[in-house]
């Protein structure tokens, strides 16, 4: 479950993501009543079974099971605001209806990881190049987004109004604002790899930001959960 919303006295609007049909909106009738079954087992982020029937503004919840919680690890303030920016980004990202089952994975996993992990703030930036791939929105990370050359042994520069990294030829004279290392280049391919395949996990400072920026620089905005993220990173 990525959001909830309330709708009337007593429902509730949910928006999931789910492996067969992308995300969906759908009603939990009833949902704001203290007792209700189907409000108290959709926690945010948790992985669930619903059975959906469709409805006329709404497809309507009839049943859910839940199949994995991680609340013991997301109530935590800093995990619970991670899960919370993937949560919101992918929200901003995917189409309703429109089945994306690697975007699916990549959030399971992603969320599984940050009730896990002791720092899940540092999980942001490879989460953000994983999913830029998976939507095939990552910038090419061997060649120059302006001329297509490869990157010298001085890096690259990320330009934020093509949304791509150049090469010193053509941005050597913009200064290091946005200046990438060779080890940062490095780090920004490990950390979009598969798991297993040469991949990290922590970005390196610059790569932390540049990340950040592609998605800001997609949206057009950056995620309002983001401003959480500040107070842990
Ligand atoms: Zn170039």
């Amino acid at each position: 479950m990525l959001r909830g919303r309330v709708l009337g006295e007593a429902d509730r609007v949910y928006t999931l993501l789910t492996r067969e049909r992308g995300k969906v909106d759908a009603v939990a009738k009833g949902a704001r009543r203290a007792r209700s079954a189907i409000g108290g087992r959709l926690e945010p982020l948790a992985e669930v079974a619903v059975s959906l029937h469709r409805g006329r503004t709404f497809d309507v919840i009839r049943e859910v099971r839940t199949i994995r919680s991680h609340w013991g690890g997301l109530v935590r303030p800093e995990a619970f605001a991670t899960a919370a920016l993937f949560a919101e980004t992918i929200d901003l990202f995917c189409e309703p209806d429109l089945a994306q089952p690697e975007i699916y994975a990549l959030l399971a996993g992603a969320v599984a990881a940050v009730a896990a992990s002791p720092t899940p703030s540092t999980l942001v930036p490879r989460f953000q190049l994983r999913l830029l791939h998976a939507l095939g929105l990552a910038p090419a990370d061997d060649a120059c987004v302006r001329c297509g050359g490869a990157f010298g042994e001085n890096g690259a520069w990320l330009d934020l109004d093509a949304g791509g990294l150049g090469c010193e030829n053509c941005y050597g004279v913009r200064g290091d604002a946005h200046a990438l290392s060779t080890e940062d280049i490095a780090n920004f391919r490990a950390l979009a790899a598969e798991r297993g395949s040469g991949a990290a996990l922590l970005g390196s400072m610059r790569v932390t930001r540049a990340a950040d920026d592609l998605i800001t620089w997609h949206l057009g905005r950056r995620p309002k959960s983001r401003a959480l993220m500040h107070e842990f990173s």
